[in-house]
């Protein structure tokens, strides 16, 4: 069956914050297009004004007068824009739901293809950056460091290049809003909750109008929350790094203690009080950078139970007669 003939009901997720100068254009242009083309499906909007400060809201609430099936979360203030896919994701009742920016760098003439997809049984599935998407050397780099960090920490089922341009599929949304840690970033949790994911690569491409908001220092903090809210590995790198300054600068006492009072120095070292007395404080620091990487692990069982997450997520559409 064609996806534009068969019948569903899909919701649209779009996070938005000061977008005045392309929301419209990218509306009216590019996407509102694209769902007429879904004749067959029900669809709705849902976008999630994250406090602009601009013309933004009052845009977004003249589309919504305007038809029934948009719909218009709007924040007190800013709150990011994982939090505005997160709220936009509890108000989404359709039986799948595309997330996608609000600036036309997310491609909406893709939405066929993530339907098709759907169609075919995937649950899950992510816009992935292409080679052909430019990056800025610093970005590009920044980017590659932060996979390599996150595989090295364990989270191999990161597909590099992953955005929030995706499509869930309802039994996935629904796991998600059980989710209630605050750090998050919806990327990691998506990756995390499993189900059955496919990708589809794409050029991100140039903002319509307007400045991203996301800047180098915010994207730093995001890849930092990542780290911490999905892996105890930094602290343990931390333990691992007193261990060795441990350990050799036992040896090295042992070899001071043989060498001078054993064997009456016949390598004519000549190390005195001073040399001792180094070898044995680096051999104290080693001992608390142990000693702060166990009581770090202890707070990072406490902060695991803090998320409260799930213990496991049950494929309820995979499992029978339960
Ligand atoms: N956005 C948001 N809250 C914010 C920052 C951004 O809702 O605090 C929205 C923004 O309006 C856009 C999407 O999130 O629709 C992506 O933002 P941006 O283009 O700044 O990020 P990038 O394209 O660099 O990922
Ligand atoms: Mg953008």
């Amino acid at each position: 069956m064609s996806i534009f003939t068969k019948k569903s009901f899909i919701s649209f997720v779009i996070p938005v914050h000061n977008e005045e100068e392309g929301i419209s254009e990218f509306l009216d242009t590019r996407f509102f297009p694209e769902l007429a083309k879904l004749k067959y499906c029900k669809t709705e909007v849902i976008f999630v004004n994250d406090g602009s400060t601009d013309k933004t809201l009052e845009i977004l609430q003249k589309y919504a007068k305007k038809d029934k099936n948009i719909k218009l979360v709007s924040f007190s203030r800013n709150f990011g824009k994982e939090v505005a896919l997160a709220a936009g994701l509890t108000y989404a009742k359709g039986d799948a739901v595309i997330t996608l920016d609000a600036d036309g760098q997310q491609p909406p003439e893709l939405i066929p293809e993530f339907l098709e997809k759907w169609f075919n049984g995937a649950e899950v599935i992510t816009g992935v950056r292409d080679r052909f998407t430019k990056h800025g050397f610093i970005a590009r780099t920044g980017s590659k460091l932060f996979y390599w960090m996150l595989r090295k920490m364990g989270n191999s089922y990161t597909v590099p290049g992953s955005t929030d341009f995706r499509l869930l599929d309802r039994v996935v949304v629904d796991e998600y809003n059980r989710l209630t840690e605050h750090n998050r970033i919806t990327r990691g949790l998506i990756d995390w909750l499993g189900f059955k994911q496919e990708y589809i690569e794409y050029t991100y491409g140039a903002r319509m109008a307007g400045k991203p908001s996301y800047n180098t220092k915010k994207l730093f903090h995001l890849a930092l929350d990542s780290f911490v809210s999905m892996s105890t590995t930094p602290l343990l790198m931390l333990g691992y790094l007193g261990g060795f300054i441990m350990l050799g600068s036992f040896l090295l006492g042992l070899f001071c203690i043989i060498n001078q009072y054993i064997l009456g120095d016949p390598l004519h070292l000549y190390w005195n009080g001073a040399v001792q007395m180094t070898i044995f404080i680096t051999f104290l620091v080693g001992i608390i950078l142990v000693a702060q990487a166990i009581t770090a692990l202890y707070i990072s069982h406490i902060h695991a139970e803090t998320q409260g997450r799930p213990l496991y997520i049950v494929d309820k559409k995979a499992s029978r007669n339960l």
